[in-house]
């Protein structure tokens, strides 16, 4: 009997799921590789990752489950609340609650760790993985993330959906896009960016996009710290909607109970 590698994967956790899902469907699937690189994962690349093998006579079925596989998977990650995703950027210590001292100099009881949005590689897919379920009806051809934080999310949910990536940065302050990347008149682009508050700098992604004939075909965002109120006038998608409270110093309800303040990590714009 001949057999053949149908997927690879870089952790033994998912590779498992998917020797799971095809056995249990009568396709009898081994890993191979397995051992070598759950032992030594940062040689999972060089390995060629763990490799999910099977009979090769029962390979467009065993692809067809792993596709329906990923699919149902996708729904369940569009489905996902906020409720959720507060839990996942909590643990990884991106939304945190206490006493702060904002760079606007108000006082707040909540605040979010941008870096700790991006820091971690498998939470960024899973979150992307969550925006890319929830905008996948979108008909586009481009995803645009603006530098810093919006790259690794735009590049990431472009990947999701199969769609093509671009950055926006800013050339002497004003939002602009490498000449060297395709974008043309009449593509459609949706926008991904890790947070906003007042939506500043999304806007001038739209308006530079719209300069280029690019038409804007929805927003997703990590987090809405707006709770809501900012309005693109395109389809826009948060993962996570808050409604942050900020106070003047003397009108702290924290300073009042003389809780200990702290200065979270300054946003370096
Ligand atoms: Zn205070």
């Amino acid at each position: 009997m001949s057999f053949t590698v149908i997927r690879r994967f870089g952790t033994d956790v998912e590779a498992n799921l998917a020797l799971g899902l095809l056995r249990t469907n009568g396709i009898e699937a081994h890993l191979n590789d397995e051992h070598l690189v759950s032992d030594a994962p940062g040689f999972a690349g060089m390995l060629g990752g763990i490799k999910l093998v099977v009979p090769a006579d029962r390979e467009i079925e065993a692809r067809a489950l792993l596709d329906e596989y990923v699919a149902i998977d996708e729904d369940t990650l569009a489905a996902a609340d906020d409720s959720q995703v507060e839990i996942m950027l909590r643990e990884a210590g991106a939304l945190l609650t206490g006493h702060f001292k904002l760079t606007s100099g108000r006082h707040s009881d909540a605040y979010v760790e941008k870096i700790r949005l991006i820091n971690q590689p498998q939470m960024v897919v899973k979150l992307c993985a969550m925006l890319a379920a929830r905008m996948r009806h979108i008909e586009s051809d481009v995803v645009v993330g603006p530098a810093m934080g919006g790259i690794v999310l735009a590049y990431e949910v472009a990947k999701a959906l199969g769609r093509r990536f671009v950055f926006s940065q800013r050339f002497d302050g004003r939002m602009g896009v490498r000449s060297g990347f395709p974008l043309k008149q009449g593509n459609r682009a949706i926008i991904i960016e890790d947070i906003t508050t007042t939506g500043g700098s999304i806007v001038e992604v739209i308006d530079c996009l719209r300069e280029r004939g690019v038409e804007v075909a929805g927003v997703g965002l990590i987090v809405d710290r707006s709770g809501g109120a900012i309005d693109f006038d395109v389809p826009t998608f948060a993962l996570l909607s808050l409604d942050i409270q900020s106070w003047e110093p003397s009108d702290c309800p924290l300073c009042a109970s003389k809780q200990p303040i702290t200065k979270p990590g300054s946003s370096d714009k």
